[in-house]
């Protein structure tokens, strides 16, 4: 996502960066190329305007500061503007109100309603809550039995709706079950449609004062850029809506529906769904989005994620390794192991400085069966061979594929692959992260 609207972005600030000092003139230059590339990610033509306009006045006022070049400058501006058009700060679930509470999920067909629902399951039980999903969804038959499917795949108990009641009754009695099976946060499937039609509106408008949701999100596809602006906005105006979850950011989208949702609609991005799997969600971070956009990687979330896995000394030491250079095969294996658990390595990899934009990274896919193999490679290894992999000669490696059983080829591919991220990790310590972007910021 936003890859096309960071490469434009960054290849303005490079201009400016190259420029001694910054007069009206070359700033309104860097500006219209600015506007071209929100506007060709989709962004909202009236919010690409009082964008600009905000930057501008900002670049060519006295918002200025000494330690920092005039290029520099600019990007600060656009960074703390981008993180204010998307609202600041995060934004998390509203859980508060009388156990056990209900977040409703709304949205149209197909926009990964059900699939969130089981994603934020997953989520909650993080967070120690106790989940209770609750299919409201009575049209579309097959919904009922996606999430009872979903719900067991995740360990989350799911209300025994039944298609012959109406969603009213549903969500009423489903409250009485989650308190008897003794869980405190009620999430409900409604129903979608094709369209946004008035009897699908008074059904949701009837649940939402049948049960008083804590929370009621709604889903939108991130692909469809401004409709899904538009969805939010007609959402909003019937039910009043307390945030919205993006689904499918892990496809091409344009970045548009995410940079316009909050400015237009006034309500925030509180998730991001970044796959089908149900661990594919992402809280959202305004801040942290804003520095991914501009191509600063996200070293925050990185962290993170480690964490959510790992454990923080382990994700601390990691940080530390890849910064000194001193990350082993032994390290690889590890974060291998992880990786089975976050999703591929392009996604890890994304979120250090600088590699979202090394593009061979994104179409590192690793299934697990290979996993497997990697660890089995890397295990027959001996500890000095994991910590100098350079010592790994030709009768070593016919020793290692023979003892994990695996063919000298595999052996020589993690090898080569082993040292391709060494040698893009070196390159990124190495200064590369100032040039991208990092370290300018306050
Ligand atoms: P619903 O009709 O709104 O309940 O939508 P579903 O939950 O059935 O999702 C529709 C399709 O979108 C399914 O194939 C999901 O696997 C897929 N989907 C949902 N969320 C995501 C996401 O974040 N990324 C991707 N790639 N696919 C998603």
């Amino acid at each position: 996502m936003f890859e096309n609207l960071s490469d434009k972005l960054n290849s303005v600030f490079k201009k400016l960066k190259g420029q001694g000092t910054l007069t009206e003139k070359n700033i309104d230059d860097g500006l219209k190329e600015v506007r071209f590339a929100l506007l060709e990610a989709d962004v909202h033509y009236r919010i690409v305007k009082q964008f600009i306009a905000d930057i501008r006045e900002r670049a060519v006022g006295a918002d200025v500061l000494e330690s920092l070049t005039p290029g520099q400058q600019v990007i600060k501006i656009v960074y703390e503007e981008l993180t204010r058009l998307m609202g600041e700060t995060r934004q998390d679930l509203n859980l508060t109100g009388q156990a056990p509470v209900s977040v409703m999920l709304v949205g149209l067909q197909g926009s990964g309603k059900t699939t969130t629902a089981a994603k934020l399951a997953v989520y909650l039980k993080k967070q120690g809550r106790k989940p209770f999903l609750v299919p409201a969804d009575v049209y579309r038959p097959a919904a009922i039995d996606q999430l009872k499917k979903l719900g067991s795949q995740v360990q989350v108990p799911v209300f025994a709706s039944d298609p012959g009641m109406n969603p009213v009754d549903i969500c009423r009695q489903a409250r009485v079950a989650a308190q008897q099976q003794g869980c405190n946060t009620l999430l409900l499937d409604t129903a979608g449609r094709l369209h946004i039609d008035e009897a699908l509106m008074e059904e949701l408008v009837g649940i939402k004062q049948a049960v008083s949701p804590s929370d009621i999100l709604l889903v939108a596809d991130a692909m469809t850029g401004q409709d899904a602006v538009n969805i939010a906005q007609s959402f909003n105006e019937r039910l009043d809506i307390g945030g919205v979850i993006l689904s499918k950011m892990d496809g091409d989208a344009r970045g548009g529906a995410a940079l316009s949702i909050k400015a237009v609609t006034g309500r925030p991005i509180k998730f991001v769904g970044v796959g089908e799997k149900t661990n594919a969600l992402e809280a959202f971070h305004p801040d942290r989005m804003a520095s991914s956009i501009l191509g600063m990687g996200d070293v925050l979330s990185f962290i993170e994620k480690a964490q959510s896995v790992v454990d923080e000394k382990k994700a601390a030491d990691l940080e530390r390794k890849l910064r000194k250079n001193e990350f082993t095969l032994e390290d690889f294996r590890d974060q291998m192991t992880q990786i089975r658990k976050m999703g591929s390595i392009g996604d890890l990899m994304k979120m250090i400085p600088g590699m979202g934009k090394v593009k061979q990274m994104k179409d590192m896919e690793v299934d697990d069966g290979q996993l497997s193999r990697i660890e089995a490679i890397i295990n027959s290894m001996t500890a000095e061979e994991r910590r100098r992999h350079a010592i790994i000669n030709g009768s070593r490696r016919k020793r290692i594929a023979k003892g994990s059983g695996t063919s000298v080829q595999e052996v020589n591919r993690l090898l080569k692959d082993y040292t391709q991220v060494m040698k893009m990790v070196k390159k990124i310590n190495k200064g590369g992260m100032r040039g991208l972007g990092r370290g300018m910021m306050p």
